[in-house]
């Protein structure tokens, strides 16, 4: 989240003539991907914690008497590092920090000078595929370490882009910030996406393709992995399904008269359309 703001923050506030247009260009595209990965990793983790419980009521109740040996539904709660989450969160992700804590616009750097604000989502993407190499080796659930494997190629693909940015600009940035080394390359999910080139390219997410972050994202990457950076408008996306409901979260508790209500209000607007189209 404070990758999506920060760069979408410098691109909202980016002053400078018409030959600046590419730098601007290139924190809108990486921005914009960003708020992607906030709903993909909403996703996983919601996706991951549905279910987790394992509670098997009735369908009719959902509110049970305690099971075997004094079991409630939410039991799983009481065992886990944030009962909070499991409290607040229904099963779902929320905006936190794994302690808990709630993400906060000063995370948000935005100085005013190029070169400090590239330095910086520099180290941003750096540090942050160092961070998803480490939550790689704390789990081996297939759907976490599909998430994580992307973000991670993904992460070096803006890290490409700010670095090319920063030489544009003249910075040895390679003599100043050493990009961390992690064995990613490693991990089979991550060596499947590069193999397929996903940390050479960056998306523009320019409806109009009027995007002029290709002046900056092209040429030999400074991964130095031998690879050419180019630019496309946007990923193929994925059908989303919505996850199915869960009586001992009361969520989303369409009861029968809910259900009722929500029936008469359509129809209700249905007529009253007939009546305007007559
Ligand atoms: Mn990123």
């Amino acid at each position: 989240m404070r990758t999506m703001m920060q760069y979408l923050f410098q691109s909202m506030n980016f002053r400078g003539d018409a030959t600046s247009k590419p730098y601007k260009d290139l924190l809108q595209g990486v921005g914009t991907e960003e708020i992607s990965h906030v709903e993909l990793i909403g996703t996983t983790i919601s996706r991951l914690l549905d279910g987790s419980p394992e509670y098997k009521g009735r369908k009719t109740d959902p509110v049970d008497k305690p099971g075997a040996k004094g079991a409630t539904p939410l039991q799983i709660a009481l065992d886990t590092s944030n009962i909070h989450h499991y409290l607040v969160g229904a099963q779902g992700a929320l905006p936190v920090d794994a302690a808990g804590n709630p993400w906060s616009g000063s995370y948000v750097y935005n100085s005013g000078n190029l070169v400090l604000d590239l330095l910086y989502n520099l180290m941003l993407e750096s540090t942050g595929r160092l961070q998803k190499c480490r939550i790689y080796e704390m789990t081996d659930n297939k759907t976490a370490r599909s998430t994580i494997a992307y973000l991670i190629v993904r992460d070096q693909a803006h890290e490409n882009a700010f670095a090319k940015a920063l030489e544009s600009l003249g910075v040895n940035w390679g003599a100043a910030l050493p990009i961390p080394k992690t064995n990613a390359e490693q991990f089979p999910e991550v060596k499947k996406l590069l193999d397929m080139g996903l940390q050479s390219i960056q998306y523009t997410f320019s409806a109009d393709d009027e995007s002029q972050a290709a002046k900056l994202y092209r040429g030999a990457s400074p991964s130095n992995d031998g690879t050419e950076l180019s630019t496309a408008v946007m990923p193929e996306g994925f059908p989303m399904t919505i996850a199915p409901e869960r009586r001992e979260e009361f969520a989303p508790g369409l009861d029968k008269e809910l259900l009722a209500l929500i029936q008469a209000t359509a129809e209700v607007e249905i007529a009253t359309k007939g009546a305007v189209n007559q």
